[in-house]
């Protein structure tokens, strides 16, 4: 059984000598092998997925266990079944291994994620479209991004396996889907294989402008797969009420320690929610009912209290919004005009 593992952590980008190939001999759950071999099930690895978040979980800073020193690297594994333990599963059957479990090996010890079924395609295409990839650019796309026609929507990495499939959707939805991809001949591909309307070289010189030009209408949705730079580029020309679905952060994982200011990393690892409001906006009128209701009586029972300070005269207005600048007062600053 050969299995890839890890040497030593990466210090910056990853480079070949973090990994070492090592030879085990094969497992078996009739030997015991396995954590606990009731529900698990042996089988032998026919495609391997490579994914980005490999490079974060070799590093051991992130929202899951790291690979430890000396342990095979994690990854998904489309094989076929030797050995089952496992009421849904038999021998013969192809299963795809969950992303967490050890798989840069040739025989791999798991409870599956789930059956592969040859005829929705082929079955490599279960790490890839049909996959979690797939899966990623459609709820990350569809329901975070929400879409409409005639919307402005731009993905970076589109030439990536979820940035591809991510701006196909939105074509589907008749969004005008702009690419964001490194050199021309990805942008070529982006734009003459994949339909885009349009694909932006963010190695280019000129990239600013050329997304500005891109997107006339500014950005809707902006499907996140990179951070960094391009993400500082894209951030200005972002409409109003646009949604920006934060998926992966390519140009950030390799960074050494935290960028400053409040950090794009925290926002994907502790799925934050940012949405900004207006309380004027027609969207919150409809509460107002609600919240005169509910705050009266709070006041009344006294469950919520509010201070109020009172400037005598109106012409002290000018001194008053000083003093409130300041910090001269607590609660609620109000000028007693006339009696
Ligand atoms: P990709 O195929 O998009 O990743 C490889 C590509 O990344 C490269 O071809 C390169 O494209 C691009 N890239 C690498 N470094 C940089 C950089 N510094 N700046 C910009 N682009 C860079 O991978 P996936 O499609 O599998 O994943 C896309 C993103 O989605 C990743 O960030 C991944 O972590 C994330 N993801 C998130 C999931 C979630 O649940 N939130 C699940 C799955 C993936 P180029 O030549 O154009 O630079």
């Amino acid at each position: 059984n050969r299995q890839i593992v890890l040497k030593s952590r990466p210090i910056g980008a990853a480079t070949v000598d973090n990994f070492e190939l090592v030879r085990t001999p094969v497992p078996s759950l009739a030997s015991g092998d396995g954590e606990n071999a009731a529900g698990q099930v042996l089988s032998r690895t026919l495609w391997l997925s490579l994914d980005p978040y490999m490079n974060v979980r070799i590093r051991g800073k992130t929202y899951a266990e790291p690979v430890p020193i000396g342990g095979v690297i994690v990854g998904r594994t489309v094989g076929r079944v030797i050995e089952s333990r496992h009421p849904d599963y038999a021998p013969g059957d192809i299963v795809l291994t969950p992303g967490g479990v050890p798989g840069w090996q040739d025989y791999v010890v798991s409870t599956p994620e789930r059956k592969v079924d040859p005829s929705l395609g082929p079955i490599s295409t279960a790490l890839g479209a049909l996959g979690m990839p797939g899966k990623t650019a459609y709820v990350g796309l569809l329901d975070i991004g929400q879409p409409k026609a005639g919307e402005t929507v731009v993905v970076s990495s589109a030439a990536g396996a979820v940035g591809s499939l991510a701006g196909q959707m939105a074509r589907l939805r008749g969004a005008r889907v702009v690419g964001i991809a490194g050199g021309p001949e990805k942008c070529r591909y982006v734009r003459e294989e994949l339909g885009f309307d349009a694909c932006v070289d963010y190695r280019a010189a000129d990239f600013a402008e050329a997304l500005a030009r891109a997107c006339p209408k500014g950005i809707d949705v902006y499907f996140e797969n990179v951070g960094g730079d391009v993400l500082q580029t894209v951030w200005p020309l972002l409409n109003d009420f646009a949604r920006v679905p934060v998926c992966g952060l390519l140009a950030e994982y390799d960074d050494m320690s935290p960028r400053p200011g409040p950090s794009m990393r925290s926002v994907l690892n502790k799925r934050l929610t940012l949405q900004g409001f207006i309380v004027s906006d027609p969207a919150h009128l409809e509460r107002t009912g609600d919240f005169l209701r509910d705050t009266s009586s709070w006041l009344r029972q006294g469950q919520v209290t509010l201070r109020q300070d009172v400037v005598e005269g109106l012409e002290r207005a000018p001194e008053g919004l000083v003093g409130l600048l300041a910090g001269r007062y607590s609660g609620k600053l109000v000028v007693r005009v006339a009696e």
